[in-house]
């Protein structure tokens, strides 16, 4: 066990068997017979809502069906035609709030079938047998950039490419995957999976990643545009907002996607800082997903403050539970006013208690202190706009503007995933904006389109 500071904050809390069981997966792989037990459960609905849920619109009837008949492979090539990024969707997809949340069994007052495991079943399975390859079309000396190798990035990509054109992703990272590799809770993607499935992506050929190039004032949009046939802009959202209150740059005090980032990249649990009272500022999947980890690194009190109800919380009834049964308190209608430090380190984190007044969020004048070793900032992420001056591309509340085709202010440009109005913050999303931008790309390079 590690020696507590004077501070609260300490590495290694727990022993190598606890990080171990605390970060594998979240959900186990289902084995062969449950998997066809599972699959035997769905009606195999003529018009599936499932389908209209996903947002890439999976044939999930027709993979559950090849599941039950004992053609996994089968199952992955259907998944993975409407979705190249199908396994980590089956690992992160909230699915209670999508495919799963309609499904018919729902109505009928039982479970719903397991549509992302039974889609985990049968995309591990051809990702280990090889048997599923995509194949490129004849080489039609288009070149397409493509700016940022998350998820949306990578389908569009894959989708360009086996059409035939070049691509080149040109990524500010040293990895690809975008929040694949250094984003999602590390017990929903385990054993390097983010980077076994871009090799995956990229194993179709036609696609190269150039690493450390940011769009910016090295690597102008315009230039971009000008020397490639089309532009695909993926950025994310790389900035966060900060919490604005007085404290908020003691040590101790932290954005939580960067801690998740270097949680992620870390090759020992145990080399990071722990806090024994942790506080976490808000109420999405970012804030569930720090609360959770940071308990699971062995700190003794979380409590994550939400500034209104459970109803308006970001986060889904399933991950809000996973939060609870973790041992994570969840306090609301209350916002942070001040952080208290000693000795330059964070000590407590002061409180207004909220109500909603005409429709408006207002203090009540009722405060009340919380004792905090760690703070974390989880209370949204915005484009970074810097990378985006002078090139004249229209914005709209700090996302990139686009119409269905997800086509910008601009000739040649399209953009998608959470960069753009209207982004999910959501991988599936993302994803399904990388294959829309993909087929609007190729019909304009084939004049087919605008
Ligand atoms: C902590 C956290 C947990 C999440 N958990 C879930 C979950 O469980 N389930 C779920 O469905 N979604 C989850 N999400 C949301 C999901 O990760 C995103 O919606 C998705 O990754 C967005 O994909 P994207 O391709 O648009 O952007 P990103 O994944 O952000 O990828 C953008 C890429 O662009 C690169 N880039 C940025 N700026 C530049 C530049 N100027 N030049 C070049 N490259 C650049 C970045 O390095 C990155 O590789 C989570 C998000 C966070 C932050
Ligand atoms: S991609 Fe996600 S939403 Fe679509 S079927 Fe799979 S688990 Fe459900």
């Amino acid at each position: 066990m590690a020696e507590i500071s004077t501070t609260g904050v300490a590495a290694g809390r727990l022993s190598a068997r606890e990080y171990v069981d605390n970060f594998s997966d979240l959900h186990p792989p289902l084995a062969k017979n449950k998997a066809r037990t599972e699959a035997d459960r769905c009606y195999f609905c003529h018009d599936a809502p499932c389908m209209d849920a996903c947002p890439t619109s999976i044939d999930i009837p027709l993979f559950i069906r090849q599941i039950a008949a004992d053609t996994p492979d089968g199952a992955a090539e259907t998944i993975f035609t409407s979705n190249i990024l199908g396994g980590m969707c089956a690992r992160v997809c909230p699915t209670e709030t999508l495919c799963e949340e309609v499904c018919v069994h729902v109505a009928q007052g039982n479970l719903p079938v397991k549509i992302g495991e039974l889609q985990r079943y049968a995309t591990d399975h051809a990702m280990t047998s090889g048997a599923v390859t995509f194949a490129r079309a004849a080489d039609t000396d288009k070149h397409v950039a493509i700016v940022g190798a998350g998820p949306a990035g990578l389908a569009c990509a894959h989708r360009l490419s086996q059409a035939g054109h070049k691509v080149t992703i040109f990524e500010a990272n040293e990895k690809p995957g975008g929040l694949n590799e250094y984003g999602l809770a590390a017990y929903k993607t385990t054993n390097d999976f983010a980077q076994s499935e871009v090799a995956f992506v990229l194993s179709i050929g036609g696609i190269d990643i150039e690493y450390g190039k940011a769009l910016g004032a090295d690597l102008p949009l315009d230039d971009l545009a000008k020397n490639h046939d089309a532009v695909f802009l993926s950025l994310g959202l790389a900035a966060t907002n900060g919490l604005g209150i007085a404290g908020d740059d003691l040590d101790g005090v932290k954005d939580a996607v960067e801690y998740i980032a270097e949680l992620r990249q870390a090759d020992d649990l145990a080399t990071l800082p722990v806090g024994q009272n942790v506080v976490v500022i808000g109420g999405g999947m970012t804030a569930i997903d720090i609360a959770v980890q940071i308990k699971r690194l062995g700190a003794r009190n979380v409590t994550m403050v939400y500034r209104r109800g459970p109803e308006q919380m970001g986060a889904s009834d399933f991950e809000q539970e996973l939060a609870l049964i973790n041992g994570v308190t969840i306090s609301h209608w209350a916002m942070p006013t001040a952080i208290i430090g000693d000795n330059g380190q964070v000590a407590a984190i002061d409180f207004e208690r909220t109500q909603l007044e005409g429709g408006k969020l207002k203090g009540t004048g009722e405060a009340f202190t919380l004792a905090a070793n760690q703070v974390f900032s989880a209370i949204g992420q915005v484009l970074d706009a810097s990378s985006l001056a002078d090139s004249g591309l229209a914005l709209e509340g700090r996302r990139i503007t686009v119409n269905e085709d997800r086509k910008t202010s601009l000739g040649n440009v399209w953009a998608g995933g959470d960069c753009v109005v209207g982004g999910q913050n959501l991988t599936v999303s993302s994803v399904d904006d990388g294959n829309v931008a993909a087929a609007a790309i190729n019909a304009f390079l084939t004049g087919k389109g605008e």
